[in-house]
Order: C-alpha cells, then structure tokens, then sequence
C-alpha cells in the first residue's frame, strides 16, 4: 500500500486576507519548530500502516521560506523511517518572490519534482488587494525560473470570484497561466472564512465578494478557458494537462492513509484520524515533553460514508454505488439513491452506469448536493 506525508511549516511573511490555513507572520520559533518536527517524525514512525511512501508534501504556511539545508535535515529524518517509492512525487509550496534560479537549483537537487507555486494573480491590483507580497512579474519570473531550473510539474493556484474583478481581468489571469506549458492549476473561489482579515474586513463593510451571478460567470470562464488550453478538470477546483493529476491531493480524496507533521496537521490512517493543535508553542511543548497535543476521533460507519460522498462528488470519476455497497452496505447505496431522487435537482447530477457524477450546473453547488446524501444519525 502507498501512503502519503504532509509537513506543515506554519511560517509566513504576512498574513494574506483570505488565508485560514495555521501559519504566524514571523519566524521566531523556527529553529524550535524543526526540532520539534523532527522529533515528532520519531514519535510517529508506526502510524502508517507501512513504510512506503509514494507523496511528499511540504506545505504552509511558507515552506520556500525554508533553505536548502532546512529542508534537507528533514528529509534525512524522514528518510530514517520510510522508503520513497521511485515514483515519489515529492511537492513543495511555494511564493514566486522565493524562487530566484539559485533557490530552486538548491531544492531541485533535494528531489524535489513538483512545485504548487501560489501566485493567485497575475494583476498587481487583485494581489494587492489579497494582501500577496509578489507582483504580476515577480510570479511570471518564478514560474519562468522554474522551467529553466528544469522543473516538469508545475502547478499554480488562482484565485477567482473577487468583486472589482472584470471577466476581462479573469480571462487574462487565465490566458497568461495557460501560455506557460504548465500541467496542473488549481482555482479556488474566494471565500470568507471566520478569523481572517478577510471576514473583518468585509464586517467592516469592505466589499471583496461578488454577486452570484458573477460567480457562475466567473466559473463559465474558468471550464471555457481551462478546456480550450488543454487542461482537464479532475475535480471541482483543480486541473491538469497530460494526466499529470496531483497524486498528493487524489490520494486524500481516495482515503489513502497519509501522515501530517506539524502544528496542525492532520493524519488519517485508515480506521482514524487525528489532528495536531493549531499553535506554535502547545505544538512545541507536546512533542518536547512527549506528550503531543492532539486530538483523535475514531471514524464511524457514517463518518467515513459522509466523506466518501463529500470528496468523491467533487472528483471526476465521482460515486461509484458498487463501490458504496462494498464499503458501507447495500442499504447505504439504497439511501443515497432515495436521497437522491427526493432532494437533488435532477439537472445537477449524471447518473449513468451506476456512477454518480455532477453536472456542469451541479459542479456548483457540490457542497451542498453532498450534504443532502448525507447519512442521517
Ligand atoms: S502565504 Fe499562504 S499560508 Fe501564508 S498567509 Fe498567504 S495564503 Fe496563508
């Protein structure tokens, strides 16, 4: 079986107006919080049910405000407890004002073969507006860095569905990503989250979110664009070209037991899951003393259903019913079908063949078609 590893660096330079992943605008703990990583990769090392891992993912927080050496000592301790798969896909986020020809020559001879670069816009007045550090050249540069430093898999993120934001200025973000040959974006709508700058600002009467309407318009463009530069979506908010599917992000939707290091971070190892506190020093003190702060909940029949629709609907390949019957039962595929009929608009979804897809007006409200097949307590 293959399993996957997350390392979560919770650093950053600023914090961004939507951001509600744990990360803190200094680095002070830093060195603190490599030891404690590492110590908790030793903590750790019989969670997965085997030893094999086929993803590595280096995420944030910041991580590309990591140095080469930084990062390398924990390679090496994760090396201690796993083998890497020959395939490994091995992913570091990273901000385009990090990544100048010589910092990704340094973490090129790491391994490292995939880069998930945040660059959310191309529009200097958009990353204004999110509170980014980069410009629209920066992130042009950094991806174009990358190629020369001799990177294949190249992701960026984008973010859409910002008010102020014209169709045109949505379109050029997209034509711009797509001229560089790229194989995966992701694009995720701008939502406001509790606890962020964002959700102040927009109490404070700030206007950052659209209308619906610009919404669908917004994601029209989106699945016109993204299909005409190659690129085929194989799950609501992401994107590759040539089959290069993030292997990191489709093993979570497919259950694949994965292990996350760091403040935060969760794990899931097939019957549980258990999740990190989401503070830099708690973090620090648990695994220094042994005695981790986390949390663990044991999944029931139903947890485990209610995710399988939740994930699954969002994929490409959707809900198979062979496969729910096989891993929750015959009646949880007979729920589901009933559900189905009752609260869905038949226009959402694509039933065929015995798998469950969502339609291009389904692919809308994913969130809460999944919500309605929900398994009932
Ligand atoms: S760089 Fe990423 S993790 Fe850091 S504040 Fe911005 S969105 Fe959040």
């Amino acid at each position: 079986m293959m399993n996957g590893i997350y390392i979560h660096f919770p650093f950053c330079k600023q914090k961004c107006v939507y951001c509600n992943f744990y990360s803190v605008a200094s680095e002070q703990l830093k060195e603190t919080y490599w030891q404690a990583v590492t110590r908790e990769i030793e903590l750790t090392a019989n969670y997965l049910p085997d030893n094999m891992i086929s993803t590595l993912y280096f995420g944030g927080g910041t991580p590309s405000l990591c140095n080469r050496e930084e990062l390398d000592n924990i390679l090496q301790s994760i090396r201690r407890y796993y083998h890497f798969a020959p395939t490994l896909e091995f992913t570091l986020e990273a901000n385009p004002e990090q990544l100048s020809p010589s910092y990704l020559k340094d973490i090129k001879s790491l391994g490292i073969n995939r880069l998930s670069i945040g660059v959310q816009s191309f529009n200097d007045e958009i990353l204004s507006l999110l509170n980014r550090r980069h410009t629209g050249k920066e992130a042009k540069k950094a991806i174009e860095n990358a190629f020369s430093a001799g990177f294949e898999n190249i992701s960026i993120d984008l973010i859409y569905d910002i008010a102020y934001r014209s169709a045109d200025m949505w379109r050029q973000d997209l034509q711009t990503a797509s001229d560089y040959d790229i194989q995966h974006l992701s694009a995720y709508s701008l939502t406001v989250e509790e606890n962020t700058l964002l959700a102040r600002r927009v109490r404070a009467g700030q206007r950052y979110l659209p209308e619906d309407e610009m919404t669908e318009r917004d994601y029209a463009i989106l699945i016109e664009m993204t299909e005409k530069a190659g690129f085929e979506q194989y799950e609501i908010s992401n994107f590759c070209r040539n089959g290069w599917i993030s292997k990191h992000n489709s093993a979570y939707w497919q259950s694949v037991p994965y292990l996350g290091i760091g403040a935060s971070a969760h794990s899931f190892n097939g019957a549980s899951r258990k999740w990190n506190v989401a503070h830099l020093q708690q973090y620090i003190d648990g695994i220094t003393s042994g005695q981790p702060y986390e949390e663990t909940e044991i999944l029931s029949q139903n947890n485990r259903y209610d995710e399988y629709v939740l994930l699954r609907l969002r994929t490409r390949e959707g809900i198979h019913l062979n496969e729910i019957s096989a891993l929750f039962g015959p009646e949880k595929r007979g729920f589901l079908l009933s559900k189905l009929s009752q609260k869905v608009n038949p226009s959402h979804y694509i039933l065929r063949d015995n798998q469950l897809t969502l339609s291009y007006s389904g692919k809308l409200f994913a969130d809460s078609i999944s919500m309605e097949l929900f398994a009932e307590e």
